[in-house]
């Protein structure tokens, strides 16, 4: 079902079943010339039908429409595959598109993980559970290369290309000046917290993340349009909750380390997580997948900050307080 927010602008509900995230939020601009869809889904039926059924309602005809991608993930890039054909115009940011374009396969990723202490016998079934790998796109369409400062022009809308990175490396958020819109992809969600995690060597993606959030901080902004869940108001409340989140996250770490040197798959298994699941053996795979992601992410930040220190013994990194 699709709802008119303002002139030209409508939202669609795409649903994400047996996600946590609930749904995707799609937005569609419509414009005489072309129109604009802001995120998509996954490469899945339910995905599609919703898709279809709601563009129907509001007479959006694909062939007269450009898709931007807030960030590289299934859940917002993977359906434009099959919404796009070789007239329309994928807009993504340069990070996440150098990644999509030089994919490696999951190994690396594995690789990093398994560094940390994920178990190399889970390795598989984790992957195959991914919702990338189950509902991802693997016909690429071409992408238009996004910068910070961006504009797209649409339905009577300058929207300017807000580079923030953090949930991924090139996430990048849409801004309309003149209602004071700001198309938040994953970088500000209400009700849950954006997963920032570190699956690659050498980054340090929580403090990415945290300057980004700094970025917004300083914006006018009267209405978030998130990638999921609800839409929000008050901007700058939530920013400052997100950051909360993190501080306590990294006083939690830390007080995780106190019992001893740990890699981040033990670490994980000890920090607290909004999941119904009695214990960390009971967690689904790919949840595991993603909390080892979230706990590098923040034992790396502590040990830029030089609260921790890293050791690697046999094929293991540690980390323990300095
Ligand atoms: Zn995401």
């Amino acid at each position: 079902m699709a709802e008119e927010l303002l002139r030209n602008l409508y939202r669609i509900e795409i649903p994400l079943p047996g996600s946590p995230l609930g749904w995707v939020n799609s937005y569609v601009i419509k414009d005489p010339e072309r129109n604009l869809i802001i995120d998509t889904g996954l490469n899945r039926k339910e995905c599609l039908d919703a898709m279809l059924g709601g563009l129907a309602e509001i007479g959006v005809d694909l062939k007269q429409t450009d898709f931007y991608i807030t960030h590289l993930h299934a859940d917002h890039f993977a359906l434009a595959q099959s919404l796009s054909d070789v007239t329309t115009t994928v807009y993504m940011n340069g990070p996440d598109k150098a990644f999509i374009e030089n994919w490696q396969g999951w190994e690396p990723i594995a690789e990093f993980l398994v560094l940390n202490g994920f178990p190399r016998d889970e390795i598989d079934s984790a992957i195959n559970s991914h919702p990338a790998q189950k509902y991802g796109s693997w016909q690429m369409p071409m992408m238009s290369a996004v910068e910070d400062g961006d504009i797209i022009r649409c339905g009577g809308y300058d929207l300017m290309a807000v580079a923030t990175p953090g949930h991924t490396r090139g996430h990048t958020c849409l801004y309309e000046r003149v209602n004071k819109l700001l198309f938040s992809g994953d970088h500000i969600l209400i009700d849950i917290t954006p997963n920032i995690g570190c699956s690659v060597e050498g980054t340090n993606p929580l403090e990415l993340y945290l300057a980004s959030l700094d970025k917004v901080f300083g914006m006018q902004v009267d209405l978030v349009l998130p990638g999921h869940r609800r839409l929000l108001r008050d901007c700058n409340s939530r920013i400052e909750e997100l950051r909360q989140h993190h501080r306590r996250r990294l006083e939690e770490v830390l007080s995780i380390l106190e019992y001893g040197p740990q890699n981040a798959y033990e670490a994980a298994s000890r920090m607290t997580w909004d999941i119904d699941c009695s214990s960390w053996e009971a967690f689904p795979v790919s949840q595991k997948w993603f909390a080892t992601g979230e706990a590098v992410a923040h034992l790396r930040y502590l040990e830029e900050s030089g609260r921790v220190v890293r050791d690697e013994h046999a094929g293991c990194r540690v980390y323990s307080i300095t």
